[in-house]
């Protein structure tokens, strides 16, 4: 039977390539949520497009790397390292993934990023070309191309310019910000003019929807409607698309016996005590000061607790070259010092800080023994996590906090506690409040939120959204 084809545009491919010698390579996929959702996918036959994550400046290299991630059915685009400096690292990471977040640069920063902006902002759009380039290559009458996240916002434009008729969508993984922040960028207008070239633009949720057309009405001076955004006749729909998470796999690996082994040793080695959980990058954007600062409220408000609870951190090492973030290294691990110094005890310490990132079955088996989940973003488009730990949370019923600033809060928020993460005094009140609650008030709230996670899976998301844009064009069509 004939499958629509669907190409996958994205910054980075879902594997990681190493090098073994002068034209041979090893590849290994990288299950994130966006690969398991698109292998779900089976009324379409997906292909990827992106960067290979390597600098592969000699042509054997790229040929012989483009030859295997052919197997995999990925396409690269090669980048060199002076495009990933300005692209990647400069516009994407640190001028656009704060701004969407909401995060001020750290003012000797500032000017230094202002001074480097059109620079930044013209090897942004170079990259976003080399990547159509890439697709309109491989592009075949009928195909639907998907464009994902800050990275490509250029990218649906300059597609569009090569063939009209392409079928694009484009989905933003980060939160869109107020109008009043995009209205800060100096290249705030004609990013938005290249994202309205896409036939269909989806968000998380239905706020950062809002403010994307917000930004078009405010800053474009264009109609916003409730389908989306006008101009001159042609409409760009705007929609919310929430992902999920392949709740399945995680249920499939808690009844492994190597799981399960894993679920008694932890039950074991935290016997008398409740177990509290946080899984998150070390970024800015997670709140890990703010949440650890609330765990530490709550052991000086409640003496009793402190040998009867333990916090567990995961904070998976990333963008490790970059000051500000060896910043947040340092004052995370002096304020996990100072509370381990002031509340631990010969035999036990109240907080379990790791900087590293666990392997799939080690992460179910934490998440399956964990009392209290903690997540307090202080913006996150979705955060998976929280997802994860209650497809992980069918034994066990514990209870999940959840920042008010992650999108989840808009699809969890009737199970989870909400809390503002900046509010330190409620975050603490919440921990007390979830580790006393009642079995069955902890069995209704769970069951709330497992429904919406094994219904709302990543593989209906990412249906729902190219269906969506094949309708869209149709309705286009029919228009004109
Ligand atoms: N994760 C992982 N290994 C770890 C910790 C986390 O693979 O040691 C995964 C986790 O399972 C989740 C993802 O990293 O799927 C984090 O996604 P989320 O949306 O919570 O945050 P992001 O890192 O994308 O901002």
């Amino acid at each position: 039977p004939y499958r629509q084809r669907l190409l996958v545009v994205a910054n980075r491919l879902p594997v990681s390539a190493v090098r073994r010698g002068e034209d041979s390579w090893s590849l290994e996929i990288s299950a994130g949520g966006l690969v398991s959702a698109l292998l779900g996918v089976k009324d379409f036959e997906a292909r990827w497009i992106g960067w290979a994550g390597v600098n592969v400046p000699d042509e054997t290299g790229q040929k012989a790397l483009t030859k295997a991630l052919a197997e995999k059915r990925c396409i690269p685009v090669f980048l060199d390292e002076e495009i990933v400096h300005q692209y990647y690292n400069g516009y994407c990471n640190n001028i656009l993934w704060p701004l969407f977040h909401y995060l001020g640069l750290p003012q000797e920063d500032r000017l230094a990023t202002t001074r480097s902006f059109q620079s930044q902002f013209a090897a942004y759009k170079k990259a976003n070309q080399m990547f159509a380039d890439v697709v309109n290559e491989h592009y075949e009458e009928g195909d639907v191309v998907w464009c994902h996240d800050y990275h490509l916002m250029y990218l649906p434009k300059c597609l569009k310019e090569y063939n009209s008729k392409m079928k694009v969508g484009w989905f933003l993984h980060t939160p869109f910000p107020s109008s009043e922040i995009q209205r800060t960028l100096p290249s705030r207008s004609e990013l938005l003019r290249s994202v309205l070239a896409a036939d269909l633009v989806g968000f998380h949720t239905y706020d950062y929807a809002r403010h994307f057309v917000s930004a078009c009405t405010r800053i474009l001076g264009l109609e916003g409607t409730p389908e989306g955004v006008e101009d001159q006749g042609r409409l760009t729909r705007v929609a919310a698309f929430p992902i999920g998470i392949d709740s399945e796999r995680f249920k499939r690996a808690l009844e492994l016996p190597q799981v399960q082994q894993h679920i008694q040793e932890l039950q074991e080695r935290f016997a008398g005590r409740k177990v509290m959980l946080g899984v998150d990058r070390l970024d800015m954007i997670k709140g890990i000061p703010q949440k650890i600062l609330a765990f530490e409220k709550f052991l000086e408000e409640n003496p009793n607790w402190r040998d009867k609870v333990v916090l567990l951190q995961i904070a998976v090492p990333t963008r490790t070259d970059v000051p500000e973030y060896q910043r947040l290294t340092s004052q995370v691990h002096e304020i996990v010092g100072r509370i381990n110094g002031r509340f631990g005890t010969l035999t036990a310490v109240p907080i379990h800080h790791l900087d590293r990132s666990l392997d799939f079955h080690a992460l179910c088996a934490l998440y399956a023994v964990t009392d209290v989940a903690l997540v307090t973003s202080l913006r996150d488009g979705m955060n998976l996590v929280s997802y994860e730990f209650v497809a992980c949370q069918d034994a066990k019923k514990g209870v999940l906090i959840l920042s008010e600033f992650a999108g989840a809060a808009q699809s969890l928020g009737a199970g989870a506690i909400l809390v503002n993460p900046w509010n330190i005094t409620e975050v603490a009140a919440s921990i007390g409040q979830a580790l006393d609650m009642r079995a069955d008030e902890r069995e209704k709230r769970h069951h709330h939120n497992f429904g919406h996670v094994t219904t709302h899976t990543a593989q209906e998301w990412a249906e729902t959204f190219v269906s969506e844009l094949n309708d869209t064009v149709v309705e286009a069509q029919l228009r004109t």
